[in-house]
């Protein structure tokens, strides 16, 4: 963390941030706490190799997409609009073709594997994409990418767009800045399409077998709540909504499964259950909360998943030959 008021830096734990956004901790050095509008927040680690260039061009970069083909270079943003709204932006003086060109310099956004797996499972938690389908992409940048010096903060505009043409000098493709939202503290980039090398990509999560204990057990108590009775009459007045002992287990399932994630991870961990497809497709709930965790719990599997695809490139360095 570093305070906006003193500026003075320090770490923290999982359990110090939540307190210090209940306002129950403060500055170290000067007492401003989440109240203030120079509260303390989270800042790049000096040490993050990712400060230095050969480093940002070595690693790779994760990001998370509902996409298939991310990133789609031939994909023209117009196709998504109807004639109408294309006559209302002649109308209105802006050209669908420059908006176009316009969409297709937004910069891209990549950062740490934690930060892609943080990014997806925020999308399913606040924007009700728990039944999209995600891919999980690792990027190699171009070894000839040209780095903006420094780690900034996220130049987004109000749309939450970047383009980097109004943040660097030309012909800058890569920016760093401290991720605040996915993986705190963690350095991300804003690049631009032709900053990549190549990308491979996988479903997200990974198949899970039925025949795990876990998965068995878990079908077999919701089989079990489906025989039990509606609640009792004179609790519903209570309650907002009808809960039945089917979506109750199916919530309790998820909490357990949730109990042994990391703790900023554990309220964004929302797996939609759909409970009349419940007796057509029993498994799929089940395998999917555990394929989910084990993103996070078991990161060596994904990766090992992703080292079996293959390497989609996008521009070949002249002269060198195309790696696996
Ligand atoms: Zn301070």
């Amino acid at each position: 963390m570093r305070c906006g008021s003193c500026r003075h830096e320090w770490l923290v734990t999982a359990e110090w941030l939540d307190r210090f956004n209940q306002a129950l901790e403060a500055c170290p050095a000067c007492g401003t706490d989440c109240q203030g509008e120079d509260r303390p927040d989270f800042c790049a680690d000096p040490e993050d190799p990712a400060q230095e260039d050969s480093a940002v061009r070595e690693f790779y970069w994760y990001h998370s997409s509902t996409h298939e083909d991310w990133p789609d270079r031939k994909l023209d943003p117009a196709a998504r609009l109807t004639d109408v709204t294309k006559r209302r932006m002649e109308a209105m003086g802006s050209g669908v073709g420059a908006w176009a060109s316009r969409q297709k310099t937004k910069a891209l956004h990549v950062g740490t594997y934690e930060a892609a797996i943080e990014n997806m499972l925020r999308r399913m938690d606040d924007q009700g994409s728990s039944d999209d389908q995600f891919y999980l992409y690792r990027v190699q940048l171009d070894p000839n990418c040209v780095i903006e010096s420094g780690v900034h903060q996220e130049p987004t505009n109000f749309v939450g767009d970047v383009y980097l043409a109004e943040v660097c000098a030309p012909g800058t493709n890569v920016f760093r800045y401290v991720n605040v939202h996915e993986d705190p503290s963690s350095v991300s980039l804003a690049i631009e399409p032709d900053a990549m090398r190549a990308v491979q990509g996988i479903p997200m999560p990974l198949a899970v077998d039925v025949t795990d204990p876990w998965v068995l057990d878990a079908i077999a108590r919701l089989s079990e709540a489906t025989s039990k009775s509606a609640p009792q009459p004179k609790l519903q007045r209570f309650r907002l909504r009808e809960v039945t002992a089917l979506a109750s287990e199916a919530r309790r399932l998820e909490s357990e499964i949730a109990a042994g994630l990391p703790l900023a991870l554990r309220e964004r961990f929302t797996v939609g259950f759909d409970e009349a497809g419940f007796d057509t497709a029993p498994t799929a709930f089940p395998t999917k909360l555990v394929g989910l965790a084990r993103i996070v719990t078991e990161p060596r599997a994904v990766l090992d998943a992703l080292n079996a695809e293959p390497w989609r490139v996008l521009q070949a360095i002249e002269g060198e030959a195309v790696f696996s």
